[in-house]
């Protein structure tokens, strides 16, 4: 892959190792599943942030910045990666976020999980409100830094732009690699997708070996549609980049996405999450987030329950974090 053509730093612990998790299988009377542990990329606690960060911080000492500025909402896991980076590589941090009401009345919600993180990382926080254009408002902080002579590196929503979305091009590859050793082809990889930047690089990865894995989106945000049109936009982004020849068909082809899960809105749990975090920590030991790993486990779940795979199937579901908001969301459990 031409990414080595990118600067990159080396801040996540890889590879990640792939696991089985046969009680889960035998519970659900369903195919097998394995989890691809992309909560133990480390930065503080892991998730798939850190892959898409190599790439990003890489790019921002390559581009002599002196901090990162950032935007996500009030619990987002990637500020909490993005803060702990800044810090291993010696920049400070901005992060915007945006408040949301449907949750933030919970009283450990403002001072708990990826906030306290963040500021413990010392990373500079404002919070905005709901109807707040985030995006603006980081613009103008951008304004004004470079008015006081900082270098400040934007980095998009989610991380998600296609320097940050090479880390999940290399994530293709290295499960293709793992599947080789552990003598397993995997039928469908499925996992929680949010700015699109997982899933577009995975499709990326696994098109160029012509992997016949399919992957599969749970959005827990925007309709499936949305979606999908964002993560064929980055792709194709990646793919002009990396100087790929992908087939359009092909690659429109290969961006499956489902809605079906996000339940009352973005950042609230579902029934269906808060069933699978807990099902996950008493029946294999594995933390999962009610926000995108929980949510992604419970179309797992489901789609098991309504026979949507075959009973041979080998199915991996890519753990991309999150954990450290469960502390936030405690009074769901
Ligand atoms: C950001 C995030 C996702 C979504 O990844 P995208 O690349 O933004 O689509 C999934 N799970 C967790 C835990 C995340 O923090």
């Amino acid at each position: 892959m031409k990414s080595g053509v990118y600067r990159k730093v080396s801040a996540t612990y890889l590879p990640t190792p792939i696991e089985p998790l046969d009680r889960l299988s035998d519970y659900l009377g369903g195919p097998r599943i394995w989890v691809k542990r992309d909560d133990c990329t480390g930065l503080s606690t892991g998730g798939n942030k850190a892959r898409k960060l190599d790439f990003l911080i890489g790019d921002a000492l390559d581009k002599g910045a002196d901090c990162v500025v950032t935007i996500g909402s009030l619990q987002s896991n990637h500020a909490r990666q993005t803060a702990a980076a800044a810090a291993k590589y010696g920049l400070s941090c901005y992060l915007l976020l945006q408040d949301n009401p449907k949750v933030s009345n919970e009283p450990r919600f403002i001072d708990n999980g990826n906030i306290f993180l963040d500021k413990l990382h010392g990373a500079k926080i404002s919070i905005h409100s709901d109807g707040e254009c985030l995006h603006s408002a980081m613009l103008r902080l951008v304004d004004t830094l470079r008015s006081e002579q900082r270098n400040p590196y934007v980095i998009p929503l989610g991380g998600s732009n296609f320097i940050g979305s090479l880390g999940y091009v290399q994530a293709a590859n290295e499960i293709l690699t793992q599947a080789d050793s552990l003598d397993v082809e995997f039928d469908t990889l499925i996992h929680a997708t949010g700015s699109g930047g997982t899933q577009a690089g995975l499709i990326v990865g696994l098109l160029t070996h012509q992997s016949p894995i399919k992957v599969v989106g749970v959005s827990v945000d925007t309709d499936a549609t949305t979606k999908k049109e964002r993560v064929n936009q980055l792709a194709r982004e990646i793919s002009q980049h990396l100087s790929l020849n992908l087939n359009q068909t092909r690659l429109e082809n290969s961006i499956h996405v489902t809605d079906d899960y996000i339940g009352v809105a973005y950042g609230v749990p579902s029934t269906g999450s808060v069933h699978a975090v807990k099902l996950l920590a008493e029946r294999e030991g594995l933390l999962l987030d009610p926000i995108y790993s929980g949510k992604a486990m419970a179309a797992l779940i489901d789609q098991i329950k309504t026979r949507k795979f075959e009973k041979q199937a080998n199915l991996l579901f890519l753990h991309t974090g999150g954990v450290a908001s469960l502390f936030a969301y405690a009074n769901s459990f």
